[in-house]
């Protein structure tokens, strides 16, 4: 009877686990696209945010649809059981402090992971969001340093990656902006999201540090990183070694020149995709 019982209990543990997770065969890695830099990330028994909570494209990149962002204020499928939510820099077309703090309060039990200057910015907004710092893991690497940490299962690393530079009359408008690009692993794949970074912040951190800090299955990288088209492409595989690359970051009236930039990429490297429509999403085995 015990032993009926103990079966019971596990069939049912099973069954719950698998009500969670049961599209996400092991080894896979299903990427639905919310907008610009914004993404779900699902693994076997994972689920990440990237970026996900913003409402202004500065009037030139994609915004998510309002339906999306109730959908994933709710917790709604597919945003449910999500393990964390990583924030790469505080930039308004990645990051919406109302949002961000209503999502929180409303979820209480989701760790949300950002650099302090992303924390007081936020905290700035909405006054009193640092009451909710035992839901924070304040990660800030100084810039082309790497920090590690374990979140709720997941081993992440935070690399502090200098912002793309903006010069105007020789003065770079994101001198400030402190971005961190995120190297993380879920159930084993490895996942690069650079933010806002640019191939000159790579080159600067492997000039310091001679090594990335570990292998890279999936790269998340914004299309600035390719505006140099082929001779960045070899650069970059060459230096992160990805399986495959996703483009982020592409404004939408550029959509159709970069799915032919794409194209003639993929002659050099086969495996680079990127999304236009908001909810899109693919799988991909590792
Ligand atoms: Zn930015």
């Amino acid at each position: 009877m015990r032993i009926a019982l103990i079966a019971l209990f596990f069939c049912l543990s099973l069954c719950c686990l698998m009500s969670v997770y049961s599209q996400i065969p092991q080894h896979n890695l299903k990427i639905t696209y919310i907008a610009t830099e914004g993404f779900l990330l699902e693994s076997s028994t994972h689920k990440v945010l990237i970026d996900a909570l913003f409402s202004e494209g500065l009037g030139y990149f994609a915004v998510p649809p309002q339906e999306v962002i109730a959908q994933i204020m709710d917790c709604k499928v597919p945003f449910d059981n999500i393990n964390v939510y990583l924030l790469t820099h505080y930039h308004m077309d990645h990051c919406d402090p109302k949002l961000i703090n209503e999502y929180l309060s409303k979820h209480p039990d989701i760790p949300f992971v950002a650099s302090k200057p992303s924390i007081v910015f936020i905290d700035g907004t909405c006054f009193g969001f640092i009451a909710k710092k035992k839901q924070f893991k304040i990660l800030t690497p100084n810039i082309n340093h790497c920090i590690s940490d374990t979140i709720n299962n997941i081993p992440v690393k935070v690399l502090g990656l200098k912002h793309l530079s903006y010069i105007v009359n020789g003065i770079d408008l994101e001198e400030n902006m402190f971005n961190v690009s995120y190297l993380f692993e879920m159930d084993g794949i490895k996942i690069f999201h650079s933010g806002d970074a640019d191939l000159d912040s790579v080159r600067d951190y492997l000039i310091k540090n001679t090594n990335w800090p570990d292998s890279t299955d999936i790269a998340f990288l914004n299309y600035f990183f390719f505006t140099s088209g082929e001779s960045d492409l070899s650069y970059l595989a060459k230096a992160l070694n990805p399986k495959y690359i996703i483009l982020t970051h592409v404004p939408p009236s550029l959509n159709q020149e970069w799915q032919a930039r794409v194209n003639l990429l993929r002659k050099k490297f086969p495996n680079i995709l990127f999304f236009v429509n908001s909810m899109d999403s693919l799988s991909i085995k590792i």
